[in-house]
């Protein structure tokens, strides 16, 4: 019902952002799925950090990306300031800032809106624009924003990179600069816009990774549980050491209907999208065609510029799971500049079966692709890695090398999507479990497995169609990656299996057919001991039973609601025996709560 659902809630689904690994902490993950029927992350009273169930903030038990969250296929409109643009000039205040230096380019005419996120802080905002200098790569469409302080953050700004930044690690790096131009506020420019990312910074180039150590090294550790100063990542692309049995190989070619594995792959010597100017994002994709050519013969495929592609050869494209979507103004790739000049310089490479695929300069300079219908994963993985090994190899013959760092593995723009950057996926069919999705993520989450909708990241998932990969990036290589999905899914299949032959099973099932759920092993111990120690309520029927409490709850951590903050061992125990006169009791009140 609507009281499930707060105003920042709704306010943050209209705001959701699609693009950007975003929504894969690695950290404690309790689904925050569903906002019609009152799980968790609807429920989450206003000033709870879960705001960004959309785009994914690494917060408290949330898993924001769950695709139980319809996606916003229009948030760019909707994040469109209402207010007029020469109107607002007047309203603002003087700024005693110089404007553009003598020598700085030329400001160009701008469709660049700033976002509305709470009055006070759009008024600095408004400054800080109207203070920064003109950016070479400025677009009539994208401005970067050179912030002369540190941003008065707001309680909606969620990410890891407003959690990191002190005012005195501001003073230090705020004047610092890539060879390439790219700068701290560069960085921190979506996370500041985009108040409910939950990362919030972008790397622009290679060097940013040096320069900017002390914000992105923070946010990887907080992101990924991984700690670059003490950790190493290794990489490992033999796709012989993932193990399959026969037995396994049948169950997988039985439910699953197509398999995929990407990764970013960047070039060094170029920016990365969000920091790049129109030259090096050509000289990129010059590369990368390069690249494309020299592929080995079973591998080989067609570059197609975004720009020559017809809508219609666009959007089927799209449909098929295949091609990438143009970044809103206000989706993280958007708000990071990583959308400017659009479609120039963007592309797909792909084979005639479409079963190896490559994008060009979307959120990374590349993304490698191995896909194909049914459950083969070693031959996707073994067709990933050979693409992987041939970019690498075909950048090397034309005496580039591709962006690894031995602390951080292969880098690119968003650091949750460091290390191996890999996303293995299966999309599965589940009817069984998507009965009931809230529980399908926690399964999911034990197995260190993501799922999203049919279509991508907060996309439903119609027709009990999940896609289910590997949440982890870094801290693993890829064959352990890929090993822990297949394991994985082999136990979620077998639950699958399990509730399907309950289910059919009938008889004593249907005789008692409420059941408990499970949350946690003791937590549901001493729930099964209230259900059986509950007296019988004349408003039980076969399918429902009223419990009857005789403490407060043992609640866990899991537990979010008001209910559960406002309910004292005293308030319990001085309203447990109270009725109404209908028969209505304190338990009967908390149940939903409490199960
Ligand atoms: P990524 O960040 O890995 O590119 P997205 O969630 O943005 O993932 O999805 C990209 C596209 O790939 C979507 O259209 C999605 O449905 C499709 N896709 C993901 N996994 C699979 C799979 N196993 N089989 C077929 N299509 C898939
Ligand atoms: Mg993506």
């Amino acid at each position: 019902g609507l009281g499930n659902v707060t105003a920042d809630a709704i306010v943050q689904q209209q705001e959701m952002t699609v693009s950007g690994e975003e929504n894969v902490p690695a950290a404690e993950q309790v689904s925050a799925a569903q906002g019609a029927d009152g799980a968790p992350a609807a429920q989450e009273p206003p000033t709870d950090t879960r705001a960004a169930a959309a785009d994914g903030a690494p917060k408290e038990g949330s898993n924001q990306d769950t695709t139980a969250v319809p996606a916003a296929v229009d948030e760019g409109t909707k994040e469109e300031p209402a207010g007029g643009e020469a109107s607002a000039e007047s309203a603002a205040p003087p700024s005693d800032e110089k404007t553009a230096e003598p020598e700085a380019p030329a400001r160009v005419e701008s469709s660049f809106r700033l976002p509305e996120i709470d009055a006070e802080f759009d008024v600095w905002l408004k400054g800080q624009l109207d203070a920064s200098p003109a950016d070479a790569k400025d677009t009539e469409d994208f401005r970067y924003l050179t912030f002369s302080e540190l941003p008065p953050f707001t309680d909606l700004h969620k990410s890891l990179m407003r959690k990191t930044m002190t005012p005195e690690l501001f003073a230090k790096l705020k004047d610092v600069k890539t060879s390439k131009g790219y700068t701290l506020s560069n960085g921190m420019q979506a996370g500041v816009l985009r108040p409910h990312l939950g990362v919030g910074f972008t790397a622009g180039d290679e060097e940013s990774f040096e320069l900017f150590k002390e914000v992105i090294y923070p946010i990887v550790e907080g992101w990924h549980k991984f700690d670059p100063n003490t950790q190493e990542h290794k990489s490992d692309l033999d796709p012989t050491k993932v193990t399959m049995s026969e037995e396994q190989a049948a169950l997988f070619q039985k439910y699953v209907k197509s398999t995929r594995v990407r990764a970013a792959r960047n070039i060094s010597g170029f920016s990365l999208p969000a920091g790049s100017s129109k030259e090096d994002r050509l000289a990129v994709e010059g590369v990368l065609k390069q690249a494309f050519e020299a592929l080995p013969d079973d591998l080989q495929g067609t570059y197609f510029p975004l720009g020559g592609l017809t809508a219609e050869q666009e959007s089927a494209l799209q449909a098929g799971g295949f091609l990438f979507q143009k970044p809103g103004p206000m989706q993280l790739l958007g708000a990071a500049g990583a959308g400017r000049d659009w479609p120039e310089g963007r592309g797909i490479f792909h084979n005639e079966a479409k079963t190896v695929l490559c994008w060009c300069n979307e959120e990374d300079q590349c993304r490698i692709i191995a896909m194909e219908d049914g459950g083969d994963i070693k031959g996707v993985f073994g067709r990933f890695c050979a693409l992987s090994d041939s970019i690498k190899t075909a950048s090397e013959a034309n005496g580039k090398s591709l962006m690894y760092d031995p602390k951080l593995g292969f880098l690119g723009t968003c650091p949750s999507n460091l290390g191996t950057g890999l996303r293995a996926s299966v999309m599965i069919v589940l009817p069984e479990l998507n009965k009931d999705v809230h529980k399908l993520e926690e399964i999911c989450a034990g197995f260190d497995l993501q799922p999203r909708g049919s279509s991508g990241e907060h996309s439903a998932a119609v027709g009990g169609k999940w896609d289910i990969s590997n949440k982890q990036r870094i801290g693993f290589s890829e064959v352990e990656l890929v090993q822990k999905m297949v394991d994985g899914i082999t136990k979620i299949i077998a639950m699958e299996e399990e509730l399907a032959a309950k289910n059919a099973g009938g008889g004593e099932v249907a005789a008692v057919g409420f059941k408990l759920p499970e949350i946690e092993p003791g937590f549901d111990a001493w729930l099964e001991g209230q259900l059986t120690a509950s007296p019988a309520d004349v408003k039980d029927t076969d399918e429902f039973r009223y419990l009857t409490f005789s403490e407060l709850p043992p609640f866990t951590d899991l537990h979010k609601s008001l209910m559960r903050k406002t309910m004292t061992p005293e308030l319990f125990a001085k309203l447990k025996d109270v009725k109404t006169s209908k028969g209505y009791t304190l338990s009967n009140g908390m149940q939903a709560g409490v199960l």
